[in-house]
């Protein structure tokens, strides 16, 4: 019973990217633990044994990238649909097309503008705040598109998201509110889109086939941390307050409570996604997992759905930390927890969790591949320091 070359905690795709680099290009033993009982992290799948259809647990995964190492990279493990992502959005009884654009604007305003009709639109509807003297989200976000635009779409979805009214939210959390004036309602814009053809988990699980990989799920890191500490060297994907003790205070977290159920069917809403804009609905999206995977039709039970609602609130103690959320108080905690992570001989944090970061799938494969190029190889190889 060897110690490993690597320690790593958490099998998302961070940590697993990391494991499968380590065991395929240079050989060594990994041994990752998850706590969960599963592994995959956020993006783990199953397929509903009354439906036969795809559920991702912890919310709709679409992945797409214009990364062209990253997509070679998981081109490896999975091929992929040609899924693209397309979100709609119902508001006062009618449904648009999002993200903002020619058909959301023409049919709310019940015109038929040409681009640039509806641009001037929108600059005029827009200038009752001039942006930089916004003081609070609601002012940036009419500044940017408009106060009937900003009522409709982003107002009662974003009080739910944040339990806030807009007007209490700082401007920082939107940069941009993009409206485009084509009707072109692809959700992304990256070179690389679709899903995985066998599912999320198949692709996560094929990257942790490698013979020099183990995996242990359900095993706490911190309820086997002496054994590692200080001897082997350790990625770390989990929180990185947590594994502070919390010594800088508690980082906060958005989370997002998925209630699913299964409908009597066989088509629910038409699509994928649609977003729910009226302030007096709870929960903030709609998604029917089907509408995923067309090319799967024939394996699902008729006249059947699956459907989850997503209702967003902070996250507390014990629930699973999903977004960061950038404010000056999370931000100047994160400074001095990167101060400690600098200084603990032996350990790296990565992933969204250790580093207190919104990462997309494919930025959390890519930040691992650098990790692994930039810390891991030149110790593991050349003997360098790690840190
Ligand atoms: P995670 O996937 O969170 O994995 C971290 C793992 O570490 C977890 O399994 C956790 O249980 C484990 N862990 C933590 N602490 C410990 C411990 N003490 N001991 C053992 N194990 C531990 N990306 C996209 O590209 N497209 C999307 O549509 C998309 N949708 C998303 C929706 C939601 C709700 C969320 C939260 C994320 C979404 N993402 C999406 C992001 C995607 O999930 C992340 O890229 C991915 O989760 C990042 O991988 P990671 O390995 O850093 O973290």
């Amino acid at each position: 019973d060897h110690a490993p070359d690597l320690l790593v905690v958490g099998s998302g795709f961070f940590g697993l990217t990391i494991a499968e680099r380590m065991a395929a290009e240079l050989d060594k033993k990994v041994l990752i633990i998850e706590r969960r009982p599963h592994l995959g992290g956020n993006a783990y799948s199953e397929f509903d044994a009354e439906t036969g259809i795809e559920v991702h647990k912890y919310g709709t995964h679409l992945f797409h990238t214009s990364n062209e190492k990253v997509w070679e990279y998981v081109n490896r493990f999975t091929d992929f649909t040609n899924y693209q992502h397309r979100v709609f959005g119902k508001y006062q009884g009618q449904v648009y097309s999002l993200p903002m654009n020619l058909a959301l604007i023409n049919q709310f305003f019940g015109k038929s503008h040409t681009p640039d009709e509806a641009r001037a639109l929108i600059a005029q509807l827009a200038s009752e705040f001039k942006t930089e003297d916004a003081t609070n989200l609601e002012e940036k976000a009419i500044s940017l598109i408009g106060r009937p635009l900003y009522e409709a779409f982003i107002k009662g979805y974003t009080a739910k998201q944040w339990e806030k009214d807009p007007k209490d939210l700082s401007p920082d959390i939107i940069t941009r509110l993009p409206v485009r004036y084509t009707f072109d309602n692809r959700y992304f814009n990256d070179k690389y889109e679709g899903l995985p053809v066998d599912g999320y988990t198949a692709w996560l699980t094929r990257m942790a086939e490698h013979p020099n990989i183990e995996v242990r799920v359900g095993v706490d890191f911190f309820d086997v941390a002496e054994e590692f500490k200080g001897k082997v060297p350790i990625v770390y994907t989990g929180p990185v307050d947590e594994y502070f003790e919390y010594a800088e205070g508690r980082l906060s977290w958005r989370t997002v409570d998925l209630k699913s159920e299964v409908l009597d069917v066989e088509d629910y809403q038409g699509t994928g996604v649609v977003n729910a804009n009226d302030p007096e609905v709870p929960f903030t999206r709609e998604l029917e997992f089907k509408h995923l995977h067309p090319e799967r039709a024939d394996r699902y039970t008729p006249g059947k759905t699956f459907v989850v609602r997503e209702y967003s609130r902070f996250a507390e103690e014990g629930d699973e930390p999903y977004y960061p959320i950038n404010t000056a108080d999370n931000r100047e905690k994160l400074l001095k927890y990167r101060d400690l992570a600098k200084a603990e001989p032996m350990v790296l944090f990565g992933g969204r969790l250790g580093t207190y970061k919104y990462l997309d799938m494919h930025m959390a494969i890519a930040s691992a591949l650098s990790m692994f190029e930039n810390k891991l190889r030149p110790h593991f190889v050349d003997g360098a320091e790690l840190k």
